[in-house]
């Protein structure tokens, strides 16, 4: 099964694909986190797409599909995946049906985890997390150590460059402009499925899991 998670920055998209990835067995393929291993390492595609992410601004289609050509590639990915921040944009959603026409296109469910803009400034001016292992903290919800020291891995716990108010407020903008049209394409398609981003993580978890138990597109 192919799942894609759509939602505004900070919505819950990868705290859901975490607990998805748990329960199903099936690996999380966040391109955040992809590009942020690649600008921590300071490779040639990390220097081209740094700025862009922390002005809040999107990476380019061609970048990003050829990433997730190469990432669902990968073996782990054959009984299926979840998609964690892609598609973003028209052209992104129609690369994937491409590549993934020849498998399991039939088995694709996308989830809208809805969240009202002021709820996602407030959570994501207050998100921190483990620059070593990734771990999600939050500063109203549950707080990181005192001393910032993951309580996982001992990492260094910090605030994304992009969690600004102003880069959210950006971020958002690119979510209403390019994104969110992701969310009619897909219920043309009759593969949309909404969930109230609002409740406890453990109410969204469950409300996705009921979707993803029934039968049918
Ligand atoms: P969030 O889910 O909090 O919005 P992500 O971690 O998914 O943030 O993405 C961080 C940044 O990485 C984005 O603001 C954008 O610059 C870049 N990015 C991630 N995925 C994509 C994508 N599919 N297309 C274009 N840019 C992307
Ligand atoms: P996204 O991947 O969509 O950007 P995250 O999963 O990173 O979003 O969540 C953004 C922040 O909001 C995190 O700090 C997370 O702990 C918090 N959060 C996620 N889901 C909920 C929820 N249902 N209620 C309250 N806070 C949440
Ligand atoms: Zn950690």
């Amino acid at each position: 099964m192919v799942i894609i998670l759509l939602g505004a920055p900070g919505a819950g998209k990868g705290t859901q694909a975490k607990r998805i990835m748990q329960e199903y067995r099936i690996p999380q393929i966040s391109t955040g986190d992809i590009l942020r291993a690649e600008v921590e390492a300071q490779s040639d595609l990390g220097k081209l797409v740094k700025s862009i992410m922390e002005q809040g601004q999107l990476v380019s289609d061609d970048i990003m599909i050829q990433i997730i050509e190469k990432r669902i590639q990968q073996p782990d990915c054959r009984k299926g995946f979840i998609l964690d921040g892609f598609p973003r944009t028209i052209p992104q959603a129609q690369a994937l049906e491409e590549l993934i026409q020849k498998r399991d296109s039939g088995r694709l469910k996308v989830i809208e985890i809805s969240v009202p803009d002021e709820e996602i400034i407030k959570r994501i001016s207050n998100r921190r997390v483990c620059r070593v292992c990734g771990k999600d903290y939050n500063r109203l919800f549950h707080p990181p150590p005192p001393d910032n020291r993951c309580e996982v891995c001992g990492g260094d716990v910090i605030q994304r460059s992009d969690d600004t108010e102003e880069t959210v407020r950006k971020r958002l903008a690119e979510y209403r402009n390019k994104t969110a049209a992701l969310v009619d394409y897909y219920e043309k398609k009759n593969r949309l499925y909404r969930v109230n981003g609002l409740q406890s993580i453990d109410q969204v978890f469950r409300d996705i899991q009921t979707i993803l138990e029934r039968n049918g597109p």
